[in-house]
């Protein structure tokens, strides 16, 4: 479902991404860990196509991000396109990012009627399934101020899977959260995951790995160092940088 060979990423002369090769396949979580700085956000802002790469092949669903083939050349995708294309991917930020003057059934219904063009009757009915899917019952007419960081961050998911998307991808999704509240949106995740989504997260939570994660992936300034099964990494690291940065953590 991902697919990136090569790929380079940098902000002027400041190399972030160097030489990343990766293939996420359908229905596997794969868990992004790493020294702050290493990259996690960028690559995950890569794949959902809000930084454009230097080099390299990046494919999701077997399109690649804002390009269309065109024998065998390629055309930059119009801004409208992009925006269809990108629709395959949901990502979730540490920062909820909702928009606080539309209620939470609002906000999972907008995307849907402006990007989709989904009719709005259509759009409210599957918003209203999807914040009854993340805990939200009785919460669809509350304001992003009257919801908790965790209510917030569950309606951030569900306006994400409003769209329909083949990949989810979640950047810290627990940090900015109470500590109390963190268990209910990973267990939104968790039903995700068993639900057979494809999702890559960066995360602290390493029970969240070990439980639910396929994969986990260690990255540090700029390069995968490691990736393998949670619990053999989380155990058993066959790196240096890797030990190193688990003893720090775990
Ligand atoms: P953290 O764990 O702190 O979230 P991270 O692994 O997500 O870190 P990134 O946010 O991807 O790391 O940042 C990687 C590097 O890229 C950092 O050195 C950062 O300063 C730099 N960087 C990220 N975004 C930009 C930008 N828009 N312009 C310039 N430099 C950037
Ligand atoms: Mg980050």
């Amino acid at each position: 479902t991902v697919h990136i060979r090569s790929l380079v990423k940098s902000f002027g002369p400041h190399a972030v991404l160097k030489d990343i090769n990766l293939d996420i396949s359908a229905g596997e979580v794969c868990v992004l860990i790493g020294p702050s700085g290493s990259g996690k956000s960028t690559l995950l802002r890569c794949i959902d196509g809000l930084e454009q790469i230097d080099s390299g092949v990046l494919k999701v669903n077997g399109e690649h991000l804002g390009f269309r083939e065109e024998e065998r050349s390629f055309k930059p995708l119009k801004r409208k396109e992009l925006r269809v294309q990108r629709t395959q991917i949901g990502m979730v930020f540490q920062q909820f990012n909702l928009f606080p003057n539309m209620t939470a059934v609002e906000n999972v219904t907008v995307g849907q009627i402006m990007v989709k063009g989904t009719r709005k009757a259509e759009a409210r009915e599957r918003a209203l399934r999807l914040l009854a899917q993340v805990g939200l019952n009785g919460r669809e007419d509350h304001y992003p101020s009257q919801l908790s960081g965790g209510q917030q961050q569950r309606v951030a998911i569900a306006r994400s899977l409003a769209m329909e998307p083949q990949v989810m991808l979640f950047d810290e999704p627990t940090s900015a959260l109470d500590p109390e509240l963190v268990g209910d949106v990973l267990d939104v995740m968790k039903g995700l995951a068993d639900g057979g989504m494809t999702m890559m997260v960066a995360t602290h939570e390493m029970g969240f790995a070990r439980e639910v994660a396929d994969s986990l992936l260690f990255m540090a300034d700029g390069y995968i160092v490691e990736r393998g099964d949670p619990r053999e990494v989380l155990a058993n690291p066959q790196e240096s940088r890797t030990r190193q940065f688990l003893r720090k953590v775990l």
